[in-house]
């Protein structure tokens, strides 16, 4: 796997001054650059774990002078969607602007995915677009889920072996906060896709934070 990593302005900085001066402080850096020294712990953190600059104790950053070790984003880039992936929570299209409201309560999400009795995806309902429509003057316990659903084939999905960072790219990227992890699967001669999980911001969230607690064994790397 190719990995390109652009430092940004400052990390070059940084660089240039550990490896003309180094062994150098944080405080020395800081004040080289003319900034705080808590302003420069996200960049210095990240070129020590790259491992293009070692940290001493009471001694200061140096230049390693090594290739970059792009390990930890290698093992990064390695975690799969079908290991972090919730239950899916899904209403169908008939089901009640009203119900809906009430199964995101219950299931305590922000997004609904709407499927047929089969379990094939039609849509995806979010908590703006329920808001929306209570709102307004319609009988939410009379208007079906299907009318205000974003509809399919415009469903951005992910699937089991996707990368997790691929898909916390695509909620970026689309400005959405789940995803519905799906399979193919033939139906009446055709190829339609099922609903299997859900991948939204908080899954995301939580391997971020198990990453910083040191609990998530991403270095083995996880298995099937
Ligand atoms: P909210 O509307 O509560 O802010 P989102 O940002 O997830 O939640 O949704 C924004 C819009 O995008 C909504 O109209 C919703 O129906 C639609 N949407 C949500 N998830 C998806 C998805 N996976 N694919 C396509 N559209 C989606």
């Amino acid at each position: 796997m190719v990995i390109i990593i652009q430092l940004n302005e400052r990390q070059e900085k940084i660089i240039k001054i550990v490896k003309e001066r180094g062994p150098i402080t944080g405080e020395q850096i800081a004040e080289k650059l003319n900034v705080t020294r808590p302003s420069l712990r996200p960049d210095l953190a990240f070129l020590t774990q790259i491992g293009l600059l070692e940290a001493r104790p009471r001694v200061g950053y140096f230049y390693s002078g090594r290739t970059p070790n792009y390990g930890v984003i290698e093992q990064i880039m390695k975690l799969r969607v079908k290991d972090y992936k919730s239950v899916p929570v899904v209403v169908t299209e008939k089901t009640s602007v009203y119900d809906s409201i009430v199964a995101l309560f219950v299931n305590d999400v922000g997004t609904l995915f709407v499927v047929s009795e089969q379990g094939i995806l039609e849509g995806v309902v979010s908590r703006k677009d329920l808001l929306k429509t209570a709102l307004g003057k319609i009988d939410v316990n009379q208007l079906p889920v299907g009318v205000i659903m974003t509809r399919m084939p415009n469903i951005i999905t992910t699937t089991p072996e996707e990368s997790l960072w691929s898909a916390a790219r695509k909620l970026i990227t689309h400005e959405i906060d789940a995803l519905p992890v799906v399979r193919k699967v033939s139906q009446h001669g055709g190829e339609k896709i099922e609903v299997i999980g859900r991948i939204s911001k908080t899954n995301i969230t939580k391997v971020f934070v198990d990453l910083g607690l040191g609990r998530l064994d991403i270095l083995g790397g996880k298995n099937d």
